[in-house]
């Protein structure tokens, strides 16, 4: 294949980076699957062979998360990690349900799941621009579930320690799926947009006990019913197959690289190298509370009084990209999902540094 530029740095908060072997075996399969002599995009979503995709896409979901046989099902759905805000509370609302907010993913849920029944809003950090993780609240009881959101994309600040509930315990992992070792079996439902460590957009996985679908709200529309889904298989209608095969290389590398022990391990030493040197650089503070740091959005600013022109110019020379914060944080945000090597990570802590130099 040709190729004229140089690959970037990419340290965008999503869509994302991919793993490069993952890209071009996603790009063959394009143009032709396994020898087949048709294309993955050409070929019925019926046929064995995709057949064969999804299920193993399926499985290694919940062998990835150690899920295998202990009564959960993966689903692949449409209508990005937005959707499953409502299809949550569509289908598990019978009065309330609690919600912990922690920033913008958190307020769009509770707004869906308003339309459904009555929320409460059992925590926030909203009054603090989300900087940190709530903490020392209690959990009312007869809650219908408790939503969380893991990781917060845009505020860089993500649960170390889990809520304590007995009721179901949702959780939107959009951006932190498969990213570090947490007790996947605590939580009666999660799901995931593929755009930020499994894929191209367009496909949400979604984790979910059996248990809780034979509890679920009878009366949902077909698409939105998570029980029909799980029943057909992800197959009630057209799945978006290029995601979903796209999702399984990424799920199949990752498997290759450790799984999700050795990834865990490979981002933490990329965050910790990161954040020593926004703490050790003058030119910089971090925004979210140490405590409550996300290993895969590190989110800083500039110290008061620097100008940031030249760093935003040797960054970019550098050939990094997507390392702007999002307007509601400022600043930078580097975000250091699995598949960034640590090499980039290390390019930008020179960059880093020699903005500091200069200053
Ligand atoms: C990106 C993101 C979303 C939005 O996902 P869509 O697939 O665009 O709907 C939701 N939640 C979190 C935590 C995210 O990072």
């Amino acid at each position: 294949m040709e190729k004229n530029t140089e690959k970037k740095h990419n340290f965008s908060a999503g869509p994302s980076i991919l793993p490069a072997p993952v890209m071009q075996k996603a790009a063959a399969a394009v143009i032709e699957l396994d020898n087949i002599g048709l294309s993955l995009i050409e070929i019925s979503h019926r046929s064995k062979e995709f057949i064969a995709i999804m299920e193993r896409a399926q499985s290694l979901a919940l062998e990835l998360t150690g899920l295998t046989d202990k009564g959960y099902q993966a689903l692949f759905l449409q209508g990005g990690a937005s959707t499953q805000f409502l299809m949550t509370a569509i289908n598990l609302m019978q009065s309330k349900a609690g919600y912990i907010n922690t920033g913008s993913w958190s307020d769009k849920a509770i707004k869906e799941a308003k339309r459904y029944g009555e929320v409460i809003e059992v925590a926030s950090s909203k009054a603090d621009n989300f900087n940190h993780i709530p903490k020392g609240y209690a959990v009312p009881n007869g809650l219908d579930y408790l939503h969380i959101t893991t990781n917060n994309t845009i505020f860089g600040t993500q649960f170390h320690d889990l809520p304590v509930t007995d009721a179901p315990l949702i959780a939107d992992m959009s951006s932190d799926i498969f990213s570090r070792n947490i007790d996947y079996s605590a939580f009666d439902l999660f799901y995931a947009g593929a755009q930020k460590n499994m894929g191209p957009a367009g496909t949400t996985l979604v984790v979910v006990k059996e248990d809780l679908l034979d509890q679920m709200n009878k009366e949902v529309p077909s698409m939105l019913s998570y029980a029909l889904h799980a029943d057909k298989g992800s197959m009630f209608n057209t799945p978006p197959v290029f995601p979903i095969y796209t999702s399984m290389l990424t799920m199949e590398w990752l498997k290759e690289q450790g799984g999700i022990t050795a990834i865990e391990q490979h981002n933490q030493e990329k965050a910790q190298r990161i954040y020593d040197e926004i703490d050790r650089n003058a030119a910089f503070v971090g925004f979210a509370a140490k405590e409550d740091r996300s290993f895969m959005n590190a989110t800083f600013n500039l110290a008061e009084g620097v100008d940031g022109q030249a760093f935003d110019s040797l960054w970019n020379a550098a050939n990094i990209s997507g390392l702007k914060g999002h307007r509601s944080v400022g600043g930078y945000r580097a975000s250091i999902y699995n598949a960034l090597s640590m090499e980039s990570a290390e390019l930008l802590v020179n960059v880093m540094q020699q903005f500091e130099k200069e200053l």
